[in-house]
């Protein structure tokens, strides 16, 4: 039996990992502190193959027998987050990193790194391709995840060329769906949460920087894809559907026929402007696009939002 150890496995994307690799008939060891996890998210997996381990990736790891895969999602992913856990934001990214590729080492396992448009920080190249550098303040608020991210895939490839461990990095675009955390602070869950409570909208800035929705399962298909490839070299996965975040201020509004009124509040430090990514390495290298509309994604993370809320 494949046998995978994912960290941040009780966290958004994580847990539909999870899920996923289980129905594939994985052994899936579920590493998470819970900081911004939540076992909610993999309460419904109830089978002798799915292990839960609450454990801090920074502090060293211990998986008795094989492992095939080590998957490393652990950390804190939204502006909110970086703000209230910097410091484990870096660790998690660095000295996790390297525990997660000690282990991979160890076990002869393929390492997986979700890395981020973010090291892109406000990028001058647009769209990203994987061969742009980027352009991140390493000092402002964001500095904590975008600078973590990079050192994390500087690791990676510092394994690979090394010691020789498979490395597959993912360049994660902004991803949203079910088991998003209501007060994460990203535009997705709080535009829902305040439309569906009929609250004012908080649009940051004149609503006029861009961004490109990926519907998480179109995401974690992708993922499977560059797992099972041969690709070491990082993959950007999202959907390049550009629009502008008071586009999608106003399209929640009308999907949840909400009375709720958009406020313009300061935009926070080092806003990236645009992001979308180029997809043609994904299309070629994976044989992957998105194909989980705009529409049906709302529609499905609007319900999940409902139910969060009227619980
Ligand atoms: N944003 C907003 N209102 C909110 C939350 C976010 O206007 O209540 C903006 C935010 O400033 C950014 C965009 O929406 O320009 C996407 O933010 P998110 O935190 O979802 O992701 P990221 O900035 O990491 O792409």
């Amino acid at each position: 039996m494949i046998r995978t150890l994912i960290t941040g496995g009780a966290g958004f994307i994580g847990s539909h990992m999870c899920d996923y690799l289980f129905k594939k008939g994985h052994e899936v060891f579920c590493m998470d502190n819970l900081i911004t996890g939540d076992t909610s998210n993999i309460a419904h997996i109830h089978d002798d193959r799915f292990h839960f381990i609450k454990h801090d990736v920074t502090k060293y790891i211990y998986i008795k027998g094989k492992l095939d895969y080590i998957i490393h999602f652990a950390s804190p992913a939204s502006p909110i987050d970086y703000l209230q856990y910097p410091i484990q934001t870096l660790k998690v990214g660095s000295l996790g990193t390297h525990k997660a590729l000690g282990l991979a080492k160890e076990k002869k396992a393929i390492f997986f790194l979700a890395s981020t448009s973010e090291i892109y920080g406000d990028p001058l190249i647009h769209p990203q391709k994987e061969d742009y550098w980027g352009n991140v303040n390493p000092i402002g608020i964001r500095g904590v995840y975008d600078e973590a991210k990079r050192f994390a895939e500087a690791m990676a490839m510092a394994y690979h060329r090394y010691h020789g461990i498979d490395t597959r990095i993912v360049r994660i675009f902004n991803t949203y769906g079910p088991r998003m955390r209501i007060n994460d602070g990203r535009a997705i869950p709080n535009f829902i949460t305040q439309a569906l409570k009929g609250e004012d909208i908080t649009v940051y800035g004149d609503g006029s920087q861009t961004r490109s929705f990926c519907y998480v399962s179109d995401l974690v298909e992708g993922i499977y894809r560059l797992l099972i490839s041969n690709e070491d070299y990082p993959v950007n996965l999202g959907n390049p559907s550009e629009m502008t975040i008071l586009q999608m201020a106003e399209k929640i509004i009308d999907f949840t026929k909400s009375k709720s009124k958009i406020v313009f509040n300061p935009l926070p430090e080092d806003d990236p402007k645009v992001r979308q990514p180029d997809i043609s390495k994904a299309k070629e290298v994976l044989k992957w696009q998105p194909g989980v509309t705009l529409d049906k994604g709302l529609e499905e993370t609007i319900q999940y939002f409902r139910k969060k809320i009227n619980a």
